[in-house]
């Protein structure tokens, strides 16, 4: 079955009490049981929902996975997988990810004894020259939030599979429909359905796809013991959201495509990160590894003051400031103030995290009306 109908059928069959096609939210606690211990699968809702198997059969066929687990958040899902480490373990991690991401690392987890390596993996070397006996993990974004840098997913697993380290891919900005982690080599491919997989900016939520059993024995024995789970109106607002995703996505590229090149063009604007430009490092391997190139991209102004920035940042009105990404509706962020706040300053500006730095994620509203928004905002600055 080809991405687009598994997004509307994996994972779900008519209700077979009712007949309902859509699977109902399973708004319980508790399941009865016929005699102790005689159930039909379903004893306590942290360990099963039905609601919530639909959806994790769902993301599981939309990553081409064996195995889908779900979490109440996109940090809870990387929270799990950072639960499969011991203390004196290493991860090498790239230099520019979410902030979250960072934050939960360097705040959390550093101080429980594990350590962790940030580097640039636009140059999988970088990741080579790190491991050593105590690395377990290696942890990358592509595109990366906000600087839309690529790392290359098939050179870095080649790089991974001997040292027998798992390699996990956040692929909240591509989604399964852009890129396919685990088809390149990956071991784990984790999402924020916050973002593109829910789409609608109603929900939180976050999740895992992985083909191998015992690591997936493993993370669901964490997930039923530390209780991250959704509750199932969440995965409700999610398996609806999927059923749009690529049709949502071929408008995101399509609008995407279109900004990029008139704010490279505008005048005013000094530079526009977007994966699709040919002059973009990671153009190649982007076209190697993605089917087009999304609509999250990052600028900064001619005048790359942070007045000039705020000005922008303000005079929008269908971009709206705002955290996220993903959703319908088009965003415009700070990644200095807001999403990547969390990250030193000089932490920030080595990777080019500037304060003159603007994160736009196009929605899918008429082109020309978000065109004519950023022209008003542009001609203020
Ligand atoms: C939002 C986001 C996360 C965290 O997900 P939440 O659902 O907000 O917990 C992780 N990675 C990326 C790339 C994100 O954009």
């Amino acid at each position: 079955m080809k991405l687009a109908t598994k997004l509307i059928h994996a994972g779900q069959a008519p209700d077979p009490s009712t007949g309902a096609i859509m699977t109902p939210i399973y708004q319980t606690s508790t399941y009865v049981q016929e005699a102790p211990a005689t159930h039909k699968g379903y004893e306590y809702a942290r360990s099963q929902n039905p609601t919530r198997k639909a959806l994790e059969d769902c993301l599981a066929a939309s990553e081409n996975a064996q195995h889908g687990l779900s979490f109440g958040s996109g940090v809870a899902a990387t929270d799990a997988l950072m639960k499969l480490l011991r203390p004196g373990d290493e991860v090498i991690a790239a230099d520019d990810m979410y902030g979250g991401t960072y934050r939960l690392f360097t705040k959390i987890y550093e101080p429980m004894g594990i350590r962790f390596h940030f580097v640039n993996m636009a140059n999988p070397s970088n990741i080579s020259a790190l491991i050593n006996e105590n690395t377990k993990m290696v942890w990358t974004e592509t595109p990366t939030n906000p600087l839309m840098s690529i790392s290359d997913i098939r050179a870095i697993a080649a790089i991974c599979k001997p040292a027998n380290l798992i390699l996990v891919v956040d692929n909240t900005f591509a989604t399964p429909w852009l890129q396919n982690p685990l088809d390149l080599g990956a071991d784990v491919v984790m999402h924020s359905a916050t973002k593109y997989l829910g789409g609608h900016s109603d929900v939180i939520h976050g999740c895992i796809m992985l083909n191998n059993d015992e690591l997936r024995e493993k993370l669901y024995f964490i997930q039923k013991s530390c209780g991250a789970v959704p509750g199932p109106m969440d995965c409700f607002l999610v398996l609806r959201g999927l059923k749009t995703l690529h049709v949502r996505m071929k408008a995101h590229c399509e609008n995407g495509k279109t900004i990029a090149h008139y704010l490279r063009n505008h005048p005013k604007v000094g530079k526009v990160y977007w994966p699709g430009f040919t002059d973009h490092p990671g153009h190649e391997t982007a076209k190697s590894q993605m089917r087009d190139f999304g609509g999250m991209m990052s600028i900064i102004l001619k005048d790359d003051s942070l007045d000039a920035a705020k000005r922008m940042l303000t005079s929008t009105h269908l971009f709206s400031l705002a955290e996220s990404l993903g959703g319908v509706e088009s965003l415009i962020n700070h990644p200095a103030s807001m999403t990547h706040a969390s990250i030193p300053k000089a932490e920030r500006e080595k990777v080019g995290v500037v304060d003159g730095l603007i994160r736009l994620s196009v929605g899918i509203e008429d082109v020309d009306d978000l065109i004519a928004d950023l022209e008003a905002a542009l001609n203020k600055v």
